[in-house]
């Protein structure tokens, strides 16, 4: 994924608001494939992304306690609520490398220390917006539980055409969901969660060629 590219990109055209989507796996047996989650955490176990616009990696910490925007969280659970889709309003999305799933104990450790769905994009997507000052929400879908959580609906040829059933009907509700939250575009407000002040290094970033 050119995530990297993707995010200078919106930047570039005036973007201040990014609403993520992403296909998930389930950790918990509660949350049910076909549940919407709206992430407020992630665990980064990825490694080798390029991964920060500071490519002398010596200029920025930034915070990244919440990366997920409240803001864009709230207005995404306002619209599913309207729309009475099964929602999630909070979780953290364990981000895993990839490209193979998990085993069943990574599956079962990743539940452990405190994940509640599996993934493979969300970062460094959401940390690229953080970096640009751009508020960032996510769309989580789940499509199966993850091979952790015992369960006739996972990532397994026999119970494949059922998630791919699955895949097809939260893909159908998560263009109707984006239609709607395109509509409310207009009441969703700057906020404070990412800050501007890595603004100036970007400009020169852009200047210099990346
Ligand atoms: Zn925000």
């Amino acid at each position: 994924m050119p995530y990297k590219a993707n995010l200078a990109a919106l930047k570039s055209l005036g973007v201040r608001h990014v609403i993520g989507t992403c296909v998930v796996g389930s950790l918990r047996k509660e949350i049910e494939p076909g549940t919407f989650v709206i992430p407020d955490q992630f665990i980064n176990l990825t490694w080798g992304r390029d991964d920060s616009f500071d490519i002398d990696r010596q200029l920025i910490h930034l915070p990244m306690a919440r990366p997920y925007c409240e803001h864009v969280r709230s207005i995404i659970a306002r619209e599913l609520g309207m729309m009475k889709m099964p929602c999630q309003a909070h979780g953290t999305v364990v981000v895993i490398q990839g490209p193979r799933f998990s085993t069943i104990a990574e599956s079962k450790m990743y539940a452990y220390v405190g994940g509640d769905i599996v993934n493979m994009t969300q970062y460094p997507e959401c940390y690229f917006a953080r970096e640009l000052g751009i508020c960032y929400g996510a769309i989580a879908t789940v499509t199966d539980y993850d091979v952790g959580v015992p369960s006739t609906i996972s990532m397994q040829p026999e119970s494949m055409k059922s998630v791919l059933e699955i895949f097809r009907s939260n893909t159908g509700k998560t263009v109707n969901l984006l239609e709607k939250l395109s509509a409310a575009a207009q009441e969703i407000k700057k906020c404070s969660c990412a800050s501007d002040h890595f603004t100036e290094y970007y400009k020169s970033t852009i200047k210099s060629g990346m």
